[in-house]
C-alpha cells in the first residue's frame, strides 16, 4: 500500500487528508496523484509469487490477487478514508446503500434482533423489508432520547445501527451515551456517517465499531460518482465485513475510485463553504413569515444544537423547512417555482438542490409535529445571495398560488 510520505502522524486530519494515498516515488520521482489501474486479472511473475501473494491475501494483507480486490487506486482511496475516520481498514462499495447492506447481512444471522434508529435515510427500512425480514432478521425502530435502549435490548440483539444526524430532519443523537450502552451488551455498533463526512464527526472515537459513508455526497462532492465505504474499528470487525464483501463480490470501478480520492483532497474547503452559505440561507428562513420551522443543527434553536456542537467540528449544505402555511400543496408548488436550484435527490455535489421531504417519510420520524408541507435543501457553491433570491421569489409564488386558490 502507498504510504503518506513524510507527514507526521500528529499532523492536522486536514494536513493528512491532503497526503494519504500518495503514491511512492519511484527511482527519485513520481507522480502526485495516484494512477487510475484499471485491470481485472492480475498477472503475476512466477507461481511461488502467486502462493506467496494468496497466502498473504489469506493472512488478510492488503493484497490483490484478482482485480475485484482492487489495486492501487483502490488501495489509496481506502487509505484516505480510513485517515478521515480514524478506523483500522475500509471496504469500497458500489454505492452508499451496498455498504449498509454489506454491514447488516455481514453482521446478523436469521434469528437476530437490530436496533435502528427511526430517523434513518429511508431505503434502510427496504432492506429490512426486502433482504433482512425474509431471513428471519428482526429489525426494530427505536427513538434514541425517548426510548431508553436498555429496555429494548433482547438475548439476540446484536447490531445497534444509527444515523447521526439523521435524514431529512438532523436529528443528532447522544452517539457517546448509546454506544456505551450496546458495548455493556456486547452489541455492535453501526453509524451510517454520510452527513459529517468524517471531516466533521468520527463515531469510531465516540464507540461506534463501523462507520458507514454514502461516498457518492460528499467525499466525491461532485454528483459525478456513486461510491460507498464502510470503515472497522479493528482487525476483529474489519475482518467479519470482508468475508461477506468478498462473497458479495462487491467491486467498484478504479475511475469512480480515483473521483472520490480527488474529492476528498478538496472536502474541507467544499464543506466550509457549504457551511457558511447554508448558514446564511438558514438565518434568512429562520425570519421568513412563512416558515415555521427550520432544521439544521448549527442554529441554536435547533433541538440538535447542543449535541452538534459537542461531537461534530462542523456541518453541510443540508437543511429542511416546513411552512407556517397548513397546505400541502405548498411544497410542490415552491419547488417548481425555483430557478437556481435544481429539484433533484442525492446532495454533497456543489450544485444547490430542493427536494419536497413527504410527510409521508417524515412520519417514520417521531421528531415530526405533522401536518405540515416541508421542503429538503441542499445548499451549494453559488453565491448566497442569488440562493436567497430565488428562494424569495418562490415564496411570493406560494403565497400568490394559495391565495389565488383560496
Ligand atoms: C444518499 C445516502 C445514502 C445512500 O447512498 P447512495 O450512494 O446514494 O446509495 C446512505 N445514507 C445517507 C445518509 C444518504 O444520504
Amino acid at each position: 500500500m502507498s504510504q503518506a510520505h513524510d507527514i507526521p502522524a500528529r499532523a492536522d486530519l486536514r494536513t493528512r487528508l491532503i497526503h494519504a494515498g500518495t503514491p511512492d516515488l519511484k527511482d527519485g520521482a513520481g507522480p502526485v496523484n495516484v494512477p487510475v489501474v484499471r485491470t481485472s486479472t492480475v498477472r503475476f511473475a512466477d507461481s511461488a509469487a502467486q502462493h506467496r501473494l494468496q497466502a498473504q491475501r489469506g493472512a488478510g494483507e492488503r493484497v490483490a490477487t484478482y482485480g475485484r480486490h482492487g489495486l492501487d487506486t483502490h488501495a489509496a482511496l481506502e487509505e484516505a478514508i480510513t485517515t478521515l475516520e480514524g478506523g483500522y481498514r475500509t471496504l469500497l462499495a458500489p454505492s452508499g446503500l451496498s455498504a449498509i447492506t454489506l454491514v447488516f447481512l455481514a453482521l446478523l444471522k436469521p434469528g437476530d434482533h437490530a436496533l435502528v434508529s427511526d430517523s434513518v435515510y429511508a431505503p434502510v427500512r427496504k432492506v429490512d423489508r426486502v433482504l433482512l425480514a425474509e431471513r428471519g432478521i428482526t429489525v426494530e425502530y427505536f427513538t434514541p432520547g425517548r426510548d431508553a435502549l436498555e429496555s429494548l435490548l433482547r438475548p439476540r440483539t446484536r447490531l445497534l445501527y444509527l444515523e447521526s444526524p439523521g435524514s431529512l430532519l438532523y436529528e443528532v443523537l447522544d452517539l457517546p451515551a448509546l454506544a456505551a450502552q450496546a458495548r455493556e451488551h456486547g452489541v455492535l455498533v453501526a453509524v451510517d456517517n454520510t452527513w459529517g463526512a468524517g471531516l466533521h464527526h468520527q463515531p469510531l472515537a465516540l464507540g461506534a465499531h463501523f462507520s458507514i459513508q454514502a461516498a457518492t455526497k460528499y467525499l466525491a462532492g461532485h454528483s459525478d460518482v456513486m461510491m460507498g465505504s464502510v470503515t472497522a474499528s479493528n482487525v476483529e470487525h474489519f475482518d467479519r465485513l470482508a468475508a461477506t464483501h468478498d462473497a458479495l463480490g462487491l467491486a467498484v470501478g478504479p475511475d469512480d475510485a480515483y473521483l472520490t480520492l480527488r474529492g476528498i483532497r478538496t472536502l474541507d474547503v467544499r464543506l466550509t463553504r457549504h457551511q457558511a452559505n447554508a448558514t446564511e440561507v438558514a438565518g434568512y428562513l429562520a425570519r421568513h413569515p412563512d416558515v415555521v420551522q427550520v432544521y439544521y443543527p448549527p442554529l441554536p434553536q435547533d433541538p440538535g444544537h447542543a449535541l452538534w456542537q459537542r461531537d461534530f467540528s462542523g456541518a453541510n449544505g443540508l437543511l429542511t423547512f416546513a411552512f407556517a402555511q397548513i397546505d400541502p400543496r405548498a411544497a410542490g408548488v415552491f419547488v417548481d417555482a425555483l430557478r437556481t436550484f435544481s429539484i433533484g435527490a442525492s446532495w454533497g455535489g456543489y450544485e444547490s438542490l430542493a427536494l419536497e421531504a413527504a410527510p409521508e417519510r417524515l412520519g417514520e420520524h417521531t421528531g415530526w409535529p405533522g401536518g405540515r408541507s416541508a421542503v429538503r435543501l441542499h445548499i451549494g457553491l453559488e453565491h448566497p445571495d442569488d440562493l436567497i433570491a430565488d428562494l424569495e421569489q418562490a415564496f411570493a409564488a406560494v403565497r400568490e398560488r394559495l391565495r389565488r386558490s383560496a
